[in-house]
């Protein structure tokens, strides 16, 4: 569902740009409110989220579709930890559809998606595995990379029930916008994926704000 925010720009408490092939790991407190902006359209920001009291409770794709009976992700939906905790909630949305099925992009998906050649090319599993390895603060290891939510990514359920990586639907500026229930740490990778179409074969940078 398509909901604008009422936060204004200057009052943010935090603002960064994140290049396409980059990760940004930060926490977000119980309460901030934290908005992801696809600025050029059809990125895919590749989203981990963990309690930051204890990252073996993180983001569940499972518990979350469960709990709101779609497996579309917008305006309403509270994330749901692997311990049946609330998370997050999807406070605005202007995108209206965000994916957590399909999964991140690997150089074992690559190679096998699109050419042996593309084995070597960089991946969003690539960026977290950079992410816990250069903060070590957090405690995490390759073992807690599991499943995230593909902002912006349009991977429609086909009648016969498969999967299929559509078009984007997204475009300049639109954003989504998440409200902590508990501190958590996001990592966000932004894909640095060359090789599927519904980015235009151009990765773009995303913006991340943080509101008090
Ligand atoms: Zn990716």
């Amino acid at each position: 569902m398509i909901k604008e925010s009422l936060l204004k720009p200057a009052d943010v408490a935090y603002q960064e740009t994140v290049l396409a092939g980059d990760y940004w790991m930060k926490v977000v407190k119980a309460g901030q409110t934290i908005r992801i902006v696809d600025s050029e359209g059809n990125q895919a920001a590749d989203t981990l989220f963990y309690s930051a009291a204890n990252p073996a409770e993180r983001y569940s794709a499972v518990d979350t579709i469960r709990e709101q009976g779609n497996v579309y992700l917008t305006t309403g939906t509270t994330l749901m930890t692997n311990e049946g905790n609330p998370m997050l909630e999807i406070v605005a949305d202007t995108c209206g559809r965000h994916d957590t099925l399909g999964g991140a992009c690997a150089t074992e998906s690559n190679q096998v998606r699109y050419d042996l050649g593309k084995k070597h090319m960089h991946a969003c599993r690539d960026s977290w595995l950079l992410a816990v390895t250069e903060n070590p603060e957090f405690g995490m290891s390759k073992r807690d990379i599991t499943h995230n939510i593909n902002f912006f990514m349009n991977v429609p359920i086909t009648a016969d029930g498969g999967l299929s990586f559509a078009d984007g639907i997204s475009a300049p500026g639109k954003y989504v916008e998440l409200k902590a229930r508990m501190d958590v740490i996001v990592l966000i990778s932004n894909c640095p994926q060359l090789n599927n179409p519904c980015n235009a074969y151009n990765p773009t940078p995303v913006d991340v704000l943080v509101w008090n």
